[in-house]
């Protein structure tokens, strides 16, 4: 008999552990009268036209037809709720949660003297102002990763940070400081050591001193191509700057730090129902265990807090972070509504044949892994915290662009579920992959870190897999263990949010 999975008491859909053939007995008495595909809706009651339908004891929308019990109710059926309002949202009622204790307090990490955060790899970032020069940086990152990267042995990588911007921008555009924000505060990853490299072309207009300030901003970290003479004077300049760096970044070496020192990302990308069941709940888990130890964890993914905002107000410390929730979110809406669309463009055709019918499901999959801690801040996109726990990185949901943006924001490891599956990597920060079925970790064995699957088929709680992935987090932090996507070098392009107008 097929298994189902009801989150809350009060809802009356269930989704199934696998797929059910029509006519076939489900757990509880049910007879499936529709082919269901694993994952999917199943209606627990009969229900009418203008109903709600419940998952996660909140309403995700309201049918636009007739149903009757053991029907499948897929994402056509379900007309979209409004959001909950951003007026007034009660803050500080739910920030008492009793978080598991966690077994480790410390990792072995490169500690940074005066930063908040410590690196887990020792990585020299090359940042171009802009896209015109990352030709050339590109053909001396090449030679310098063959001339003299292997003489630097504590050196694990060179990594130049190629984005879009720097020219043909509207520089002054009242958005544009997001972007400059994301690049300024990326030159500053703790993984990077502290060892600024800017390479400038000369005549654009996001200007060096827009990205260092003074005392940053000199010869040693800075090399503008319009003053070199020709392209070999160029590559020489490059590999002479890059040896410098080398020589410093080698001399570092882990020591144990208290997990204090640690600043995690949690995103997910190519959700499925399963997501919101297995894998984000015990990144939740693992995310308590962290917080417990003093380290911090920001979560993002706008679209996909929206309709559980309320939610998250609740576990907001004081009415300033629960200010700046609402307005990241209202900013959001706006953003949004110019483009002549709204939150409910988020899921992809991939999310929906995984079953999730619209952005309210997929959003209340998706906040699971937050856990339960208290959000003591929340930031605008790129911003580095000022706090140390849970917090709030109001950034795009896009995986290439949470990614890069979280990065910017300090983010030294990531941690990625998947329910459809995505290679993604990032060249900065190492990305565990945690899949929430167990048919994606056999399809992807070599690319999935910790199968969540096992969860929904009763293998283990949600509570053992969270506290394996809090392990590996603190092994991969550690340097003892390297997740696929940084073993293969998976590395996704640095696509930083831009909401401003180019030229
Ligand atoms: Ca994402």
């Amino acid at each position: 008999m097929t298994r189902i999975i009801q989150i809350q008491k009060t809802d009356n859909v269930v989704i199934p552990t696998d797929a059910v053939p029509k006519g076939s007995s489900i757990e509880g008495g049910l007879v499936a009268l529709d082919d269901i595909p694993q994952g999917h809706k199943i209606a627990l009651q009969t229900l009418k036209k203008g109903d709600a339908v419940i998952r996660y004891g909140i309403i995700i929308g309201y049918l636009k037809q007739d149903v009757t019990a053991g029907a499948w109710i897929n994402e056509y059926m379900l007309e979209l709720p409004s959001p909950p309002p951003l007026e007034d949202m009660p803050w500080g009622t739910n920030v008492n949660a009793v978080l598991p204790s966690s077994p480790l307090k410390t990792f072995m990490g490169y500690d940074i003297p005066g930063a908040p955060y410590a690196g887990i790899r020792n990585i020299l970032a090359i940042m171009p102002t802009v896209q015109c020069v990352s030709g050339v940086l590109n053909v001396a990152v090449e030679r310098m990763k063959a001339e003299l990267l292997p003489h630097y042995p504590n050196v694990d990588d060179i990594v130049p940070l190629n984005h879009a911007y720097g020219c043909g921008v509207a520089i002054g555009a009242r958005e544009a400081h997001v972007w400059i924000r994301s690049l300024k505060n990326l030159l500053y990853n703790p993984n990077f050591g502290g060892e600024i490299m800017v390479v400038a072309l000369g005549c654009e207009k996001l200007t060096p001193d827009m990205l260092l300030d003074t005392k940053k901003n000199t010869a040693e970290n800075l090399i503008i191509l319009q003053e070199c003479k020709g392209f070999k004077a160029m590559v020489d300049a490059l590999m002479s700057m890059a040896e410098q760096k080398l020589q410093k970044l080698n001399r570092r070496k882990r020591t144990e730090l208290p997990l204090s020192k640690l600043c995690v990302g949690m995103q997910c990308g190519g959700s499925d129902t399963f997501s919101g069941v297995t894998s984000n709940p015990s990144a939740g888990y693992a995310s308590d265990l962290l917080v417990n130890a003093g380290a911090t964890v920001l979560f993002s993914e706008v679209t996909e807090v929206r309709d559980g905002v309320h939610l998250i107000a609740a576990r907001c410390v004081d009415e300033t972070t629960r200010n700046k929730l609402a307005a990241e979110m209202r900013w959001y809406d706006d953003y949004l509504d110019k483009g002549g669309i709204d939150r409910n463009a988020n899921p992809t055709p991939g999310n929906k044949k995984g079953g999730l019918a619209n952005i309210v499901e997929k959003a209340m999959g998706s906040i699971a892994k937050s856990g339960t801690a208290p959000v003591v801040e929340v930031l605008s996109p790129g911003e580095r915290p000022s706090r140390q726990g849970l917090i709030y990185a109001a950034t795009p949901a896009s995986d290439i662009v949470c990614g890069p943006e979280q990065l910017a924001s300090g983010i030294v490891l990531q941690v990625f579920m998947t329910g459809r599956g995505t290679p993604y990597g990032l060249a900065a920060a190492p990305v565990i992959k945690v899949s929430s079925r167990t048919v994606m970790k056999e399809m992807w064995n070599d690319l999935i870190d910790v199968n969540a699957g096992i969860i929904a088929e009763s293998k283990e709680t949600i509570e053992e897999v969270g506290l394996h992935l809090f392990n590996m987090i603190v092994d991969t932090a550690s340097g003892r263990y390297k997740p696929w996507a940084e073993q293969y070098r998976l590395h996704n392009d640095l696509c930083i949010f831009n909401p401003a107008p180019i030229t």
